[in-house]
């Protein structure tokens, strides 16, 4: 490896080892690993071709893929090779790794989740490919101004993506606007404008390098490079115009997370990655099949959210237009392929177009739901619209257009059905299916947490990376007082580690014995992080007028990004930097509270938070949260969950038992019940004279002096109106966080109590998810003999 490491440095990189920066041997390593993924891949390919087996592809807007060096290395058991290597180098291979910037190509929980299953695809042997976007900017890196969020355009592409590799020939050109040419009954589309999607393919090999699938990312060129002819004229804006769409297409990520922007250049990038990838894996189809009748035998795609919905109709214009079906055939061909996970009941977060917009931009597809629509109509009279209002609902129309639809826990399956989908599922009763959502435990547990996952392998072998159910194993050691304190000091490191990293990066000092209470998700309303720093303040006010009481000593520790446009959202960024600045200065409370907030929250960040909590927060308004993956993240790290009944909270809790997870608020059913009486703000807020203190310091600008009055806004809301029930739920709340406190001074019960959650969590793996998906789905099996018949 040292030798293709340096043949690296010079014939790829162009440097000798005297001139070579970290940037240079990163790469140099980089490559080295991407080489040893070439054979398994290649295989893969070949087998998938040879046995005409059907294929998996799954279409998502956003991939939230975090660094690959480790990654790779640990799927091909090669880190302790690469390490040594790297040091004979004279190199520090954790440097290296740490050099590598985060492939954040997504916002939150739905690109992180994408970014699970093409792991687990791979690790199963299921053949797949992921298609999405390939973005010139990923989410935006957050830095804070005097406690405010700022923006910072990312620029993971200014230096070379080591992983992948261009396809300039396998390209498609994607067409926008123009008009529909009908004619003796057929109709043809000639877009105005068109782009080509051009190919970006990144190898994704699983546990073992046992197997190998492709990341396709599609970037955009213009179709013409540029007009020579006008340039020679002197007009050099004629000469690069249809330059512009094609390079703004592909600039940047959407930085809303769970709402809906509405604009036309979203609209663009949605069609542009769909209609690339239906045309792509047709034209795979076409190399061994000619009747387009099998398609449903060889293609299963499935649609991660709304985003790319307009697979339905594009998929039917196809069919019908191009190979002629008949248009109810084509409907019906289409759907039988067509999966969609709906991810959230909020409704600000439901895609809708309006009409005139879509019909402006994909006329032909206009059309094609007009008919989807009428065809819905005919045959289920009084069916929910997907045309409503002068709108495209594609909520709507992905659930039409698709045979399977599928929520992401048990709760909001549940939910999908009774309230958003209601109607659609009276009628067809079959059709919503749960598939709870999982994280893979290799990035997750294995690579993130040597120390504990190194202890695992010690005590019960390797096989649970693949196979995370013989955790389970580890639920006889709950009373083992040799094995609960290496478990504890597997968790000691990571404190360590993390306190040193907030010293150097934050300038605080935290005390790795407090208890490590992190939240970190984006900041929204509905996760509640106004929530946690309420009741910050009040145990705060409580410590400083008696901090003798026996206090268990916390660290509070926040991460996220709000949306640039979520004014609320900021506010609350704002607030809890405000409260950090004045808690974390107070003598009488130096040792017993901390308030720390590391701007730009990313999957980096995670994998250094997560093994070192103690206690996470999972505390959404009940109903609003579809899944969660932090939660099981941190479950399975051995941290115990203070939350709601929401989203996967509810099966964490069966899983782990009751008596190991801090619940508390309102239930889903309460929450409506609750929000039906006119003024439960107010009334809950005048019962809790706790809750009254903590809103008048703020009132009153004790967290912002120099300008009394900044949160009026913020507190007035919550007085008056709190949709998110922060007031129905604080006391008992803070209550519950009392009896953690309680808890964790009893080290040994607190550790038999985490350990029974890492021990009881294995079913959360993102392969049994996607075993689920396979079977109740996608109807397709692994091409690794053996692999899915474990339990699903
Ligand atoms: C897992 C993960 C999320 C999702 O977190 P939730 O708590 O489920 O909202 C978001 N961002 C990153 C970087 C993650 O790793």
């Amino acid at each position: 490896m040292k030798d293709d490491i340096l043949a690296h440095l010079r014939y790829s990189l162009g440097k000798d080892a005297g001139h070579a920066a970290i940037y240079d041997w990163r790469m140099a390593l980089s490559l080295t690993l991407r080489d040893r993924m070439m054979d398994s891949w290649f295989q893969s390919t070949k087998t998938s071709y040879d046995r005409h087996a059907k294929r998996v592809y799954y279409l998502s807007m956003e991939f939230l893929i975090g660094r690959l060096v480790e990654d790779v290395a640990a799927n091909l058991g090669l880190v302790e090779e690469a390490r040594a290597a790297v040091a004979e180098l004279g190199q520090d291979y954790d440097l290296l790794v740490k050099d590598e910037p985060d492939a954040a190509l997504g916002n939150g929980g739905l690109g992180r989740l994408a970014a699970c299953f093409m792991d687990s695809l791979a690790t199963l042997g299921i053949p797949a490919m992921g298609y999405g976007i390939r973005y010139e900017h990923g989410l935006f890196e957050q830095d804070f101004v005097e406690g405010q969020q700022i923006e910072k355009p990312e620029t993971w592409l200014q230096q070379r993506h080591a992983w992948e590799f261009e396809r300039p020939e396998v390209s498609y050109k994607v067409g926008f606007g123009g008009h529909v040419h009908h004619h003796e009954g057929k109709a043809q589309w000639h877009p105005h404008e068109t782009v080509i999607a051009t190919a970006f393919d990144t190898p994704v090999v699983g546990w073992q390098g046992r197997w190998g699938n492709t990341l396709r990312l599609w970037s955009a060129r213009p179709q013409k490079e540029f007009d020579l002819a006008s340039f020679n004229r002197g007009d050099y804006l004629a000469a690069s115009r249809s330059e512009a769409l094609a390079r703004t297409i592909c600039r940047v990520l959407y930085p809303d997370d769970t709402t809906e922007s509405g604009k036309e250049l979203r609209l663009k990038q949605e069609y542009f990655f769909t209609a690339a990838s239906i045309k792509d894996l047709l034209r795979r189809f076409f190399t061994d099949h000619d009747d387009i009748r099998q398609l449903p035998d060889a293609a299963a795609i499935q649609l991660n959210d709304t985003h790319p919905a307009i697979a339905g109709p594009e998929l039917v214009r196809i069919l019908a237009d191009e190979h002629g079906l008949e248009m109810a055939e084509a409907i019906d061909l289409a759907r039988r392929c067509l999966g969609y996970t709906n991810h959230t009941l909020l409704p600000e977060a439901l895609e809708r177009w309006p009409e005139w917009l879509l019909g402006r931009v994909l006329p032909r597809h206009l059309e094609i739901i007009r008919a989807i629509e009428a065809g819905q109509q005919a045959q289920y009279p009084g069916s929910p619209r997907i045309l409503d209002h002068g709108n495209v609902n594609m909520g709507e129309l992905a659930f039409i257009m698709a045979h399977k639809v599928n929520g992401v826990s048990a709760l909001h399956t549940d939910l999908v059905k009774s309230t958003v989908f209601a109607d659609l599922h009276r009628i067809h009763p079959t059709r919503i299916v749960n598939q709870t959502n999982g994280i893979t435990p290799r990035r997750w547990l294995h690579g993130c947490n040597p120390a504990l996952s190194g202890l695992i392998t010690r005590e019960i072998g390797e096989g649970w990376a693949a196979d995370l159910e013989q955790l389970g194993a580890l639920r006889t050691r709950t009373g083992d007082p040799d094995f609960l304190r290496a478990f504890m000091a597997a968790k000691r490191t990571n404190k360590e580690r993390l306190s040193n990293w907030v010293q150097d990066h934050c300038g605080i000092a935290i005390d790795p014995d407090a208890m490590f209470d992190v939240q970190i998700k984006r900041i929204h309303e509905y996760k509640r992080q106004l929530m946690n720093i309420l009741e910050t303040i009040a145990l705060w006010n409580e410590m400083h007028a008696n901090p003798q009481a026996g206090w268990t000593p916390r660290v509070k520790i926040f991460g996220g990004k709000a949306a640039p446009g979520y004014h609320v959202a900021k506010e609350i960024i704002r607030l809890i930097n405000d409260v950090a600045a004045v808690v974390n200065n107070d003598p009488v409370t130096k040792d017993l509270l901390k308030i720390v907030y590391p701007p730009n929250y990313n999957v980096t960040m995670a994998e250094l938070l997560i093994p070192a909590a103690d206690l996470s927060e999972q505390i959404s308004t009940a109903g609003k949260e579809a899944s969660g993956t932090g939660n099981m993240k941190f479950a399975l790290n051995g941290a115990l969950t203070i939350g709601t009944l929401d989203g996967a909270n509810v099966e964490i809790r069966e899983h782990v038992g009751a008596e190991n997870f801090f619940l508390f608020g309102l239930t889903a059913e309460e929450v409506i019940e609750r929000r039906s009486h006119h003024g439960y703000a107010r009334a809950a807020i005048e019962q809790s004279p706790r809750m009254q203190k903590v809103l008048a310091q703020i009132a009153e600008g004790r967290f912002s002096p120099q300008e009394p009055g900044r949160y009026h806004g913020l507190v007035g809301n919550l007085w008056d109106h709190d949709h998110f029930l922060v007031s129905c739920d604080f006391d008992s709340y803070f209550d519950t966080q009392r009896r953690a406190d309680e808890a964790f001074k009893h080290q040994a019960t607190w550790a038999a109590m985490a350990l029974s959650n890492t021990a009881s969590v294995g079913w959360f793996s993102s392969d049994r998810t996607i075993r689920g998906y396979a079977r109740d789905i996608w109807n397709v099996h692994s091409a690794i003999d053996g692999q899915l018949e474990q339990s699903a």
